[in-house]
């Protein structure tokens, strides 16, 4: 299958990107960014909502700083996995993204943003054909969901991206440019539960970088990610824990985050917090917290592995996540 022709605009600044993405919509034109295209490019060869412009932020140097409490969308992901310059949790995740290869082009912008997934979707054009289509990508058929049918308004496609989380827990915030100005917002408020527009960026808005907190290097963390193959394949279920240990040496706080689990990556506070106010004891505590957690999340049957199988793993990598706190 061919990849369809694009117009390919190649700006050197964000506000360049910003202009040429509102002048090409003002003439009705349809675009999409591109970072490292690994994801945008195989879903435009297998025909999945591909536009007619392409805006690439490859030359946009001003995207790619990396560093502790500030990282640019454009930071490839081999870089931040190197470790050193980031948190070692963000630098852990970054590691099981893919595959090597993958990573050298891949860009956290591009992870944070990753289109969602499911197996109704991403196939090729003449296999979405022979089942008529689904609601995501329905070439004018008014299709349906095949996954919840009958409401045909929603997508509940999956977020697997391994970022997110992690940046979640650490209180991230992230940077957004546009035609209407800057504005930044915390990470966990950037998603939305709709498998096809998935987050609040504006037409013509893009993500321009993360931001960590000045004391994020007080925070320890770990990130259990479930994958079919463990040489690259996508997060079936992710768990991102971190926590921060008061001067006593008690547990002060604990954030814990999953993704690959609904359309959007989700904080757990709500499940946590009552864990913590009834005073943390090790090992019951955490069987706690990972019983609540499994609880909260759905899971449908739209990636390899079964809803059920990703609802227990979530418990035991929630477990497994928060390992070291068992002596707390
Ligand atoms: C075989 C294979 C295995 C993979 N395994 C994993 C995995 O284990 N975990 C995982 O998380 N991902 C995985 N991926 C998906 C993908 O490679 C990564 O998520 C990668 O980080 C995407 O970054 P990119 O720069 O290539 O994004 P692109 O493909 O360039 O873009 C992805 C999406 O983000 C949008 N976008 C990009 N940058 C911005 C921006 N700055 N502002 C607004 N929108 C933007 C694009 O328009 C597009 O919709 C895998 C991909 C492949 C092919
Ligand atoms: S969840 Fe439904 S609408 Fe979304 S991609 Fe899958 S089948 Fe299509």
């Amino acid at each position: 299958m061919r990849t369809p022709p694009f117009n390919l605009h190649l700006p050197t600044t964000v506000s360049e990107a910003v202009q040429i993405s509102a002048e090409l919509r003002a003439e009705g034109r349809e675009t999409d960014w591109v970072a490292g295209g690994t994801d945008l490019l195989p879903n435009y060869k297998w025909h999945l909502n591909a536009k007619s412009d392409v805006i690439s932020l490859a030359r946009i140097e001003e995207m790619t700083t990396v560093s502790m409490t500030e990282i640019g969308a454009m930071a490839r992901l081999s870089e931040i996995a190197d470790g050193g310059k980031v948190h070692p949790l963000i630098a852990e995740a970054a590691k099981k993204v893919a595959s090597s290869l993958i990573r050298n082009s891949a860009t956290l912008g591009g992870n944070i943003c990753l289109d969602t997934r499911c197996f109704w979707f991403n196939q090729g054009e003449d296999w979405r054909a022979s089942i008529d289509w689904c609601l995501k990508c329905d070439c004018g058929t008014g299709a349906d969901c095949r996954v919840i049918p009958n409401q045909n308004e929603l997508c509940v496609a999956t977020y697997q991206a391994d970022l997110a989380p992690n940046l979640m827990v650490l209180d991230a915030t992230i940077h957004l440019a546009g035609p209407d100005g800057e504005r930044s917002l915390p990470i966990c408020d950037f998603f939305k539960l709709d498998g096809i527009t998935r987050n609040v960026l504006r037409e013509g808005e893009m993500v321009v970088k993360v931001n960590l907190p000045d004391d994020v290097g007080q925070w320890r963390g770990e990130y259990q990610k479930l994958r079919l193959r463990e040489s690259w394949d996508f997060p079936e279920a992710g768990v991102a824990a971190a926590w921060r240990l008061g001067s006593d040496g008690s547990l002060a706080e604990l954030k814990i985050a999953t993704t690959a689990l609904e359309s959007i990556p989700r904080l757990h506070d709500q499940e946590v917090a009552p864990v913590i106010a009834a005073g943390w004891s090790g090992e019951e505590s955490i069987t706690a917290v990972a019983k609540a957690i499994q609880l909260t999340v759905k899971p449908v049957n739209n990636t390899a592995f079964p809803p059920n199988y990703r609802k227990k793993m979530t418990r035991v990598m929630c477990e497994r996540a928060l390992g070291q706190l068992r002596d707390y």
